[in-house]
């Protein structure tokens, strides 16, 4: 999908006239480092007084140089950042940690990102070292595909289960993610202090609300129109999912409005990192930061944030 940089900049203008501080989170679809566009933003909202963090991902493939002037512009108080570790793909791992290494020593909250391959358990092991040694979190996914047919996460053993729990960063990631524990009917703050916006201003309780277009089964009305034209059809099942949406916020008469109370979750998996620790017990078991993705255990701050440096939690969620 093309991305508007005109529209980009509309949300932006739009977010931050809302009366809330913000933690953002920007779902790239191609490289950040490559659009001066995407960078200017993160550099407004990285100054903003509302806002108190802004992360996106990168793989960092871009020289230091260039890091080095972005990191110059922006807040690195209120910066976050996710680096996609590809390490089949990039020739310099060395190079690539020392990229890192300089994030990190600038002060923003930096993590690497990597997917629990089974293959790949020596690597993890080597990887979690070197990065806790930098003060960096290693922040696995799970594996999402399939290997000789077996379908993970499902596939993972019981030994690489063990293992991947000990190496993912958060126990509740490690049961949401890997052990796919359903969140249906469990607390969540979707619609209430969690909303998701996609490329157009479309806003969406969740990312899941947004999904359902998958989820959801024809209706009388699109079987009928596919016999004439599948575009017909295809755009009844968009409208009909737009119904979930609160609206577009570049809409001059749009309203946010926010759950007075968190939200029971309606679906029985939740597996977008970012989306899942808007669920309620997260702000009781874990501080959140201003890195969407990292969370830590509350009652462990001394060894968390004595082993990486840059986390500091941000306000937690009213009772
Ligand atoms: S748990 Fe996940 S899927 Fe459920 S409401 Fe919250 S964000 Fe949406």
């Amino acid at each position: 999908m093309s991305f508007d940089p005109g529209k980009f900049r509309r949300i932006i203008d739009k977010l931050l006239d809302l009366p809330y501080r913000l933690i953002i989170r920007l779902g790239v679809g191609g490289e950040f480092f490559l659009s001066s566009d995407l960078q200017d933003g993160v550099v407004r909202l990285s100054h903003h007084p509302k806002v108190e963090g802004v992360s996106f991902s990168t793989n960092l493939v871009i020289g230091e140089d260039r890091i080095q002037t972005f990191l110059d512009q922006a807040n690195i108080e209120r910066l976050g950042m996710g680096v996609t570790l590809h390490d089949t793909q990039i020739k310099n791992i060395d190079g690539f940690f020392q990229k890192v290494k300089t994030v990190q020593d600038r002060g923003a909250l930096v993590y690497v990102g990597y997917v629990g391959l089974p293959d790949r358990f020596d690597d993890i092991s080597a990887y979690k070292r070197t990065l806790d040694d930098m003060g960096v979190p290693f922040i696995l996914n799970e594996y999402n595909g399939s290997t000789q047919n077996a379908p993970y996460p499902q596939a993972y053993t019981a030994g690489e289960r063990d293992f991947l729990r000990q190496h993912f960063f958060s126990e509740h990631y490690y049961r949401m993610l890997v052990q796919r524990d359903s969140p249906q009917g469990k607390s969540c703050l979707a619609g209430h202090r969690y909303i998701y916006l996609n490329n157009k201003g479309q806003v969406f309780n969740c990312g899941m609300d947004r999904n359902r277009e998958w989820e959801l089964e024809w209706n009388g009305l699109q079987k009928f129109a596919a016999r004439f034209n599948p575009e017909w059809a295809r755009a009844i099942q968009t409208r009909r999912v737009l119904r979930n949406s609160q609206g577009n916020i570049l809409d001059d008469r749009f309203q946010l409005e926010l759950t007075a109370s968190p939200r029971l979750c309606p679906y029985p998996a939740c597996t977008c990192g970012n989306e899942v620790q808007a669920m309620k017990s997260v702000g009781s078991d874990y501080h959140r930061t201003r890195t969407l993705r990292v969370i830590y255990p509350r009652g462990r701050e001394a060894e968390f944030e004595g082993k990486y440096p840059n986390l500091t939690p941000v306000e937690n969620d009213p009772d």
